[in-house]
Parts: C-alpha cells; sequence; structure tokens
C-alpha cells in the first residue's frame, strides 16, 4: 500500500490540460494536411495514385484546366493519414501537420483545400442548454477494425479523463442522448444501428468517427458496407481520422457543446 502510494505521488498530475493548453502531440503526429499546389509538377498524380482511398483529387477551376498549378483537394473523410501521398510527392505539395482539429458538421466541409476551412459549430442554444453539461452517448460499432473503439475507450483513462466535461459512455442508448458510430455500417449491422437510433430519445445526438464511419475508409469499393454513417441515420459531427487520435475526438465533441469557440483554421 505504502508502494502505491509512494508510486501515485511521483507520478502527480498526469490529466492533460487540454483545451487550456495546447495538447503537447508527438512530431510523428499526422494532423490537419496542408496542400501546396503550386509546388506540383505540371502533369503530375503521384500523391492520387498513392492515396489508398483516392481521398486526394486535382481539381480543374473553370477554364484553366491546362494541367499545370492544378488546384489539389483532399477529402479528410476519406484519408486514412497514411502519409503515402507525402511520400510520393517529391515536391511536398501535401504535407502534414500537427493541427489536431479536423472535426465538422457537414461532410462537405471535410474539403481540405488552399482556402479556409470552417470546423464543427456548437449546438442551438436550446440542444446546448439539454447537453451542454451532461451528454451520455451510446457507442455503436459497426464495422471497421476496431482501433476507433479503442481510441475512444482511451478518453476515458487518466489522461484525458473525458468524465471531467460531464461526457460519458453508457451501456444502453435508451440511456442515451446520442450514438457514437464506428467502421463502416456493414450490411449486417444496418439494421442493428437502425434500432440503436431509434431507442435514443429525441433530440440526439450522431458523431461519426473515423474514416470508416464517415465513408467506409479503407473498405471503399466493398460492396459489403454502406459507406459511413450518415448512410444509414442523419449525423451531426464527423471526427476524421484512422483512427482519430483522442484529443481531435474530444476537441469535436466540447465544440459541439460549444466549449470552444474559433470554428474556421486557415489554409495553406
Ligand atoms: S477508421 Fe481506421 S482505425 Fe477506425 S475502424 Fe476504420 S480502419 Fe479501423
Amino acid at each position: 500500500m505504502i508502494d502505491i502510494l509512494k508510486n501515485r505521488i511521483k507520478q502527480g498530475y498526469r490529466t492533460s490540460k487540454f483545451p487550456n493548453e495546447d495538447p503537447g502531440l508527438p512530431d510523428r503526429f499526422r494532423g490537419r494536411p496542408t496542400l501546396r499546389p503550386e509546388l506540383c509538377a505540371a502533369g503530375c498524380t503521384a500523391c492520387i495514385d498513392a492515396c489508398p482511398t483516392r481521398a486526394i483529387e486535382h481539381r480543374d477551376p473553370p477554364g484553366k484546366a491546362d494541367g499545370k498549378n492544378v488546384p489539389l483537394a483532399l477529402d479528410l473523410g476519406r484519408c486514412l493519414f497514411c502519409g503515402e501521398c507525402t511520400t510520393a510527392c517529391p515536391e511536398g505539395a501535401v504535407t502534414f501537420t500537427k493541427d489536431h482539429r479536423l472535426a465538422a458538421n457537414r461532410r462537405e466541409d471535410l474539403l481540405v483545400t488552399t482556402e479556409e476551412a470552417r470546423l464543427a459549430e456548437s449546438l442551438n442554444e436550446e440542444m446546448r442548454r439539454l447537453f451542454g453539461r451532461s451528454l451520455k452517448l451510446r457507442q455503436v460499432s459497426a464495422g471497421g477494425c476496431g482501433a476507433c473503439e479503442a481510441e475512444l475507450t482511451a478518453l476515458g483513462n487518466v489522461v484525458f479523463d473525458l468524465g471531467r466535461f460531464g461526457i460519458q459512455f453508457v451501456a444502453s442508448p435508451r440511456h442515451a442522448d446520442g450514438l457514437v458510430i464506428t467502421g463502416p455500417v456493414t450490411r449486417n449491422m444496418r439494421e442493428a444501428l437502425r434500432i440503436a437510433y431509434e431507442a435514443v430519445p429525441s433530440p440526439r445526438l450522431v458523431i461519426a468517427v473515423g474514416a470508416c464511419g464517415i465513408s467506409g475508409g479503407p473498405f471503399i469499393g466493398s460492396e459489403d458496407h454502406l459507406g459511413g454513417a450518415a448512410s444509414a441515420v442523419p449525423v451531426d459531427l464527423f471526427i476524421p481520422g484512422c483512427p482519430p487520435h483522442p484529443v481531435t475526438i474530444l476537441d469535436g465533441m466540447l465544440r459541439l457543446l460549444g466549449r470552444l469557440k474559433e470554428d474556421r483554421v486557415r489554409g495553406a
């Protein structure tokens, strides 16, 4: 017992100061990508060809489809953050920053370009009044590999301590204010997801976590899934990643609850 107490004192206070301080993510962390299409060699499609989920595309502005300095767009909802695009591009047109802020309310806001991007916005006043101080969530694993669930579980550890924000995972959708959905929604899970959704009392929230939950992720192209949560139920918050870091998940949830204010992130 004495040893346990000594160890505990030695460890000190371990809970992250996030969101009041920078989360201090390591250099190897891959967060929000930045695009510099002006570095693209004419006609080069190396990053596009390297992407396993076709998350990157060239976008020719109207009347300027000359294959030179073509603007790029990267869909965070498909991105696996594998870094294959950065390896494939010798010019450095695609790079990953340490910015953990990735969540958005609308699917189209997950498209990264050189323009300013819109981050997740807060719920309306009535919903914040209902959920702002106490949010109970039921997790539904609708396929996937299990890593997103592992990161959601990590939110409950002493470092992230989700409970300090009044957010908790509960065992039954009937006791929940919303669902957190991971996985691409396999055909076998469609009905189970619908039943879980209907069991949550209205008004309810739906949070889609991970590339699978947003688009099908690495399973894009398979006929055995629906291509993400939004194909089965309405989604209020999309949290990209494969899997998303707990800080990215927490950031998205806190934005939804109106605890984080800035709602724009600058483009490249
Ligand atoms: S998004 Fe990636 S980490 Fe999450 S379940 Fe799918 S494959 Fe696994």
